[in-house]
C-alpha cells in the first residue's frame, strides 16, 4: 500500500492525514496533467510503473525514462502559458516577502528584464521556491535549490518545521571532474547492487532489503563501507542488466555516464552519498497555509507532515502536484476574505532596495557554510559537532553581508540548531551520540524567529486556528 510504505519510511513522523490526502488525490491531480498534456512512459498505449526504494510493488510513473521531474514542470508551463490571467516572469529573483500588521501582503523582487528591484502586492502569496540541498557541499540538486523562501518565510515569521531532516541520497555519481549526478534509485529498483572496492556486495550484510532498504539506510551503511574499507567511494553495477533495456530505460543517466566515460552496461560506477531533498520547511496545514496570514506554500519548500523524518522515493513530485492544487485553491478562495489595503494590488512598482552587498550568495560565504553542512551537520551528527557548526555561523552572519548570503546562513543555523535539539536518530537524521529512535521525540520541531525551539504532536491543527 503506498499510504503504508509512506508512514513506514516517515519513522513515526508523518502526519497521518497528509499522507491520506497524498494518496488519495494523488490519481486525480496525475491524470488532470496528462490532459493537460504531460507525457509519461508507455508500452503498448499502457503506462509502465516502476519500483524505487522502500516501495512494496511497482507503482511509480516514469517520462523519458528518467525525466520526470523535467516533464512535470514542462507541461505546468505550458498550461499556465494559455491562461490570460496568468503572467509569468521567468528568472526573477524573489528577495523577501512584505509583511504589514503581521499578514504577508506581496514580495520584493529583482526584475530580470528591467534590472531593477521591483515590490508586487497581493492578498495571497504562493511560495514554491522548492528545497536547500545546496547548504551541503556535496548534492544532487541544480544550484538554485539554496533555500531561500525558507530563509524569507522564517525572517517573515512564519513557522519553520522539521528542519533537522535531510534526505541524503546514497548514490550520487562520484568521478573527481563531474558534478554530483543523480543514478537513480530505479537503477537498483531494475536490479542493480552495490559492491565495495573489492568487488563485494555488501548491502544485505547490512538490511535485510539489501539495495531496496530505505535512503538513510541505504546512505549510512555506504558511509560504514568506505569507512570499514578505507575509500571514498562504493560502486553501483548495472553489468547483470540488457544494453539495449539500460539504455532505453535510463537514457539521460547513460548519455551522461558515457560523456565522462562510464559505459553503464559495462563498468562499475562510483557512488557515494550527496544532499538530496529537504523534508522539512515552511510549516503548513493541509491547504498550504503557512502560519503568516497571507502567506501559502508548496513543494520541496514546505513541511505538509508527508514525508514525516523521510521521504519514500518519489513522493516530492507527487506532493507538490497534490499540494500545490490545494494551496492554489486556498489561497484563491481565502482572498476574497481578505482585506488588504497596500497601493495598487497586483501591479508591479519598482523601489528602493539595499543593493550594496549584490543579490548573491557571497563565494566565500557559500564555500564555508558548505563545508560546515557536510562535515558537521552532515549524515552522521552529535552534539560535539553540531555546537561548533552553531558558533561558526553566529561568526559568519555577524560579518557585514548580503541578504542572500544572510538567508543562506541562517537557513543553515536552523538545520543544526533542529539536528542539535533532537536527541535521538530517527529517518534522515542520525546522531551518533543518540543512535536508538526515542519516543519522547515523536513530535515536530518547530522554530519562529525570537522564540526557542521546541516539540509539536502536530503539524496542522494550530495553523489552522492561527489563519481564521
Ligand atoms: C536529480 C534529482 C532527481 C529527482 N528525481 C525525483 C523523482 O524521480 N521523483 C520525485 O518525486 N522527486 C524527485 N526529485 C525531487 C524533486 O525533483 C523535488 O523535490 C521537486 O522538484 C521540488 O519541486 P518544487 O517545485 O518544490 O521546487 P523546484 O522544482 O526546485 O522549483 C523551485 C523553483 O523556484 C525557483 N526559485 C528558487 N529560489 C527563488 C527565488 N528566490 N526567487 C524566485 N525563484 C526562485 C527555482 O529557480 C526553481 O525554478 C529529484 C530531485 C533531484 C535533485
Amino acid at each position: 500500500m503506498h499510504e503504508g510504505d509512506t508512514l513506514v519510511a516517515g519513522a513515526g513522523l508523518c502526519d497521518e492525514q497528509a499522507v491520506e490526502t497524498l494518496v488519495t488525490e494523488g490519481t486525480k491531480y496525475i491524470k488532470q496533467l496528462i490532459e493537460w498534456g504531460g507525457e509519461f512512459d508507455r508500452e503498448g498505449g499502457k503506462l509502465v510503473f516502476t519500483q524505487e526504494a522502500a516501495h512494496s510493488r511497482r507503482r511509480i510513473i516514469h517520462a523519458h525514462g528518467d525525466s520526470t521531474g523535467a516533464e512535470f514542470v514542462r507541461s505546468l508551463i505550458a498550461r499556465a502559458g494559455q491562461e490570460k490571467t496568468i503572467n509569468l516572469t521567468p528568472f526573477a529573483n524573489t528577495e523577501s516577502l512584505i509583511v504589514r500588521d503581521g499578514r504577508c501582503v506581496g514580495v520584493r523582487f529583482l526584475d530580470p528584464v528591467l534590472r531593477q528591484p521591483r515590490e508586487i502586492y497581493a492578498k495571497a502569496v504562493v511560495m514554491a521556491t522548492g528545497g536547500a540541498g545546496q547548504l551541503y557541499q556535496h548534492t544532487t540538486n541544480p544550484p538554485v535549490a539554496t533555500g531561500d523562501g525558507m530563509a524569507m518565510a522564517y525572517f517573515a515569521g512564519a513557522e519553520m518545521a522539521d528542519m533537522e531532516f535531510i534526505q541524503f541520497h546514497p548514490t550520487a555519481l562520484n568521478l573527481e571532474k563531474a558534478p554530483r549526478f543523480l543514478l537513480s534509485e530505479a537503477m537498483r529498483g531494475e536490479g542493480g547492487s552495490l559492491k565495495n572496492k573489492y568487488g563485494e556486495r555488501f548491502m544485505p550484510r547490512y538490511d535485510e532489503r539489501a539495495e531496496l532498504a530505505p535512503r538513510d539506510i541505504v546512505a549510512r551503511s555506504i558511509v560504514a563501507e568506505m569507512r570499514r574499507t578505507g575509500t571514498r567511494t562504493v560502486f553501483l553495477d548495472m553489468t547483470a542488466l540488457d544494453e539495449d533495456f539500460l539504455k532505453h530505460r535510463f537514457p539521460k543517466i547513460y548519455e551522461t555516464c558515457k560523456f565522462y566515460g562510464l559505459d553503464i552496461a559495462k563498468d562499475m560506477l562510483p557512488v557515494s552519498p550527496a544532499s538530496h531533498y529537504c523534508m522539512g520547511g515552511i510549516r503548513t496545514d493541509l491547504w498550504g497555509r503557512s502560519t503568516l496570514p497571507g502567506l501559502y506554500a508548496a513543494g520541496e519548500v514546505t513541511c505538509t507532515g508527508v514525508h514525516g523524518a523521510n521521504r519514500l522515493a518519489s513522493n516530492s513530485l507527487l506532493e507538490g502536484l497534490v499540494f500545490g492544487a490545494r494551496a492554489g485553491s486556498a489561497a484563491a478562495a481565502d482572498s476574497l476574505k481578505a482585506q488588504v489595503s497596500s497601493p495598487k494590488s497586483q501591479d508591479a512598482r519598482p523601489v528602493a532596495l539595499d543593493l550594496e552587498h549584490g543579490t548573491q550568495i557571497s563565494t566565500a560565504v557559500k564555500k564555508r557554510v558548505k563545508r560546515i553542512m557536510w562535515e558537521r551537520v552532515g549524515i552522521l551528527r552529535d552534539k560535539d559537532s553540531l555546537k561548533r557548526a552553531i558558533k561558526e555561523f553566529d561568526q559568519i552572519a555577524a560579518g557585514n553581508l548580503s541578504t542572500s548570503s544572510r538567508n543562506f546562513v541562517t537557513l543553515a543555523r536552523l538545520v543544526a540548531t533542529s539536528a542539535l535539539w533532537r536527541e535521538e536518530s530517527r529517518g534522515g537524521h542520525f546522531r551518533n551520540d543518540f543512535p536508538e529512535q526515542d519516543d519522547k521525540f515523536k513530535v515536530h520541531s518547530i522554530q519562529e524567529i525570537g522564540s526557542p525551539i521546541y516539540g509539536s504532536e502536530k503539524i496542522s491543527p494550530s495553523v489552522q486556528i492561527k489563519n481564521q
